[in-house]
């Protein structure tokens, strides 16, 4: 005879003598173990945003490279203008232009004419706007005072030659490319793309181009992931679906442990009777199945293949979803030579109202309106409408917690995640 168990009025409660890992153990342990995977290799500038720099760059010339004018005027030496009387200076003949500079000197008491971003010739340090001056060819006249060195900009004033202009580990903007440019650098030492692998496994799924029988479900995890890979940056490679059945599982990740410096699976990974992935990853012995205590997750099973990492992310495409990006992402970006990133939050006050048990890390899928951050209804991990809805995760710390409308709560848009 046998006799039903208790009823538990929470799927996450802690199984008897299970202790669950807090997110910053396990974001710790992750930090702590994963390094750099990749290689360095050098890219002509156009190439490199999205990359991570391999080294330490310095700057091989001045920004700017030397004294020049910000403004389209009249130069002359400086220490003449400090008075409020207006000042008659006669002009020299020739001017100075952006790449065509003066060569020759200017006497003290004289003046030419400089257009801007030409070099100040010798003898000018001082500019006086066009549009304050009346000239008739000869000469040009103009109220003081003018501080020395006005409307100039100075040599080095931005960058000085020799100094290090990003670090190690930066991820490359565009901006960054006309940084680079302006102190000479026109190849860039990057770390090689990290090759990252997405599987999903389950004899439940086909492809959303296939017609699907009683039973079947389209494949969401693995373009979503793909995606959310290449968004990042990294070179993403489609291993297909793996069916529940082990010994195809296992070739499959033998073949992905080939090309691939990191491994994504979803699905199998907690410790059922079709959890393949997880009871592989085991077999190996390097295996982590880690219960973090966040919602949405489950077991994430973390193991190494043939050397190569693996993430087991839970089949759940809302909880596959945030996985990775809280606990995948940071790891994949410290492989790929970046270091290990903290997203930016943001304090804003809920515009929603929620009873949160203590224990475990919550993200919610959300998005700001009207200065207010709103929570998606459900908060099923099966409802991938709700991410697509959202534009971003509210987190909720571990102890309990009752949220109302006005409380401030800490907001992580997408893109402050990379996504
Ligand atoms: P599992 O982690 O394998 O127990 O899967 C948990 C739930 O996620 C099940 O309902 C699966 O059918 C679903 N699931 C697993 N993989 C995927 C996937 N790639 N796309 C959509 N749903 C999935
Ligand atoms: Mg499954």
């Amino acid at each position: 005879m046998i006799t039903p168990p208790p009823l538990r009025d929470d799927c996450f409660a802690l199984p008897a003598g299970v202790d669950w890992m807090p997110v910053e153990t396990a974001l710790a342990l992750l930090k702590e173990k994963l390094t750099c995977r990749v290689a360095s290799t050098e890219l002509p500038l156009q190439q490199a945003v999205g990359r991570f720099l391999s080294s330490d760059l310095y700057a091989r010339r001045s920004s700017p490279p030397h004294a020049n004018s910000a403004v389209d005027g009249y130069g002359f030496d400086g220490t003449l203008s400090d008075q409020s009387a207006p000042l008659v200076l006669p002009l020299i003949k020739g001017r100075a232009a952006a790449g065509q500079p003066y060569q020759g000197s200017v006497p003290k008491g004289s003046a030419i004419q400089v257009l801007t971003g030409a070099a100040l010739p010798k003898g000018v340090d001082t500019i006086v706007l066009q549009e304050d001056v009346a000239t008739d060819g000869q000469e040009v006249a103009f109220h003081g005072p003018l501080l020395q060195g006005k409307n100039t900009r100075l040599m080095g004033e931005d960058i000085q030659a020799g100094q290090c202009v990003l670090s190690k580990g930066r991820k490359i903007t565009v901006a960054d490319l006309g940084l680079f440019a302006s102190v000479g650098i026109a190849d860039v030492p990057v770390c090689e793309s990290l090759c990252v692998g997405v599987l999903s496994t389950g004899d439940e799924l086909i492809e959303a181009s296939q017609s699907a029988d009683f039973g079947q479900i389209y494949d969401a995890n693995r373009p979503m992931l793909l995606g959310l890979l290449r968004r990042l940056g990294y070179a993403a490679v489609d291993l297909g679906k793996a069916p529940d059945d082990p010994k195809k599982l296992r070739a499959q990740l033998d073949n992905a442990a080939n090309k691939c410096d990191v491994i994504l699976t979803s699905g199998g990974a907690s410790a059922g009777a079709e959890d393949h992935m997880s009871a592989l990853l085991n077999s190996t012995g390097s295996m982590a199945l880690w219960r973090v205590a966040v919602k949405p997750g489950r077991p994430l099973a973390m193991g190494l293949w043939q050397g190569v990492p693996v993430f087991g992310l839970p089949g759940n495409p809302v909880a596959a979803f945030v996985c990775t990006a809280i606990f995948a992402a940071p790891a994949l970006q410290q492989m790929a030579g970046g270091g290990w990133p903290v997203p930016h939050g943001f304090s804003v006050p809920a515009a929603f109202h929620k009873s949160k048990k203590p224990g475990r890390r919550e993200f919610l899928r959300a998005r700001i309106r009207e200065g207010r951050v709103e929570a998606f209804g459900s908060e099923g991990s099966g409802r991938i409408s709700g991410l697509s809805w959202a534009e971003g995760l509210v987190e909720l710390g571990e102890e309990a917690a009752t949220i109302k409308p006005g409380d401030k709560v800490r907001f992580i848009p997408f893109n402050a995640l990379g996504l």
